[in-house]
């Protein structure tokens, strides 16, 4: 069976330039929620964005407004899909990644994308990148098809079944040591750490610095 890989997006493959706290006082301006404390409104968002289960933008927003005992304004959809486009706006490659992606998808290795986050969120930021037809698979923890967040082995599951890969013979590639490498090998998964090479040991996988990094380990370790 061929080998398959699985990225994790956000600090792997590309990272939000914007501000989020920033972003989150902009919805809360919007929801006109003045009066709550903008670390209160910050928390409670950052709460109902990182829950397991179906996620999306408009929902954790109003699971916030709820807590808050406000009631949901008609707009909240437009809202939030407004919101959803400024976010997306605001995401970037790390360098190397785009042409990384675009060598693997050239020669032919079947990719997945695992990421933890609204599902609203991350395939706007997927698509603002331009990678999303690179991956055969796109997991989405937030999807209400996927509804588990790394490092759950369902995600890791699907990935395998997606890629029509052995989990011995599938590497994750992410820059969180719980979330992608302890969940990817947990699973049976082979996985590198983009980060920090002292994490990456005590986990017993290699590290890289990034995308130019992973590429010649890619080509040396696992012929790809
Ligand atoms: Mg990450």
């Amino acid at each position: 069976m061929d080998l398959g890989l699985c990225f994790d997006l956000d600090g792997t493959l590309g990272r939000y330039a914007g501000d989020f706290r920033a972003f989150a006082g902009l919805l809360r301006g919007q929801l006109m929620l003045q009066a709550c404390d903008m670390n209160r409104f910050y928390d409670l968002l950052s709460v109902e964005l990182r829950r397991d289960g179906p996620v999306t933008l408009e929902r954790g927003l109003a699971a916030v407004l709820e807590r808050l005992d406000q009631r949901v304004p008609a707009d909240l959809p437009a809202l939030a899909a407004e919101a959803v486009e400024a976010y997306a706006e605001d995401v970037r490659p790390l360098p190397g990644a785009r042409e990384l992606l675009e060598r693997l998808d050239a020669a032919g290795v079947p990719m997945a994308l695992l990421t933890n986050g609204p599902e609203d969120m991350q395939r706007a930021a997927l698509a603002a990148l331009g990678f999303r037809r690179c991956f055969r698979v796109v997991l989405v923890s937030g999807d209400r098809d996927v509804a588990a967040r790394k490092p759950a082995p369902r995600i890791f599951a699907l990935a395998c079944t997606g890629l029509q890969s052995l989990p011995e013979r599938t590497v994750m590639i992410g820059d969180s040591p719980e979330a992608d490498v302890r969940g990817a090998l947990d699973y049976g998964l082979q996985a590198v750490l983009v980060g920090d090479a002292g994490r990456a040991g005590a986990l017993g996988v290699p590290a890289v610095a990034g995308m130019a990094e992973l590429d010649a380990l890619l080509r040396t370790r696992y012929g790809v």
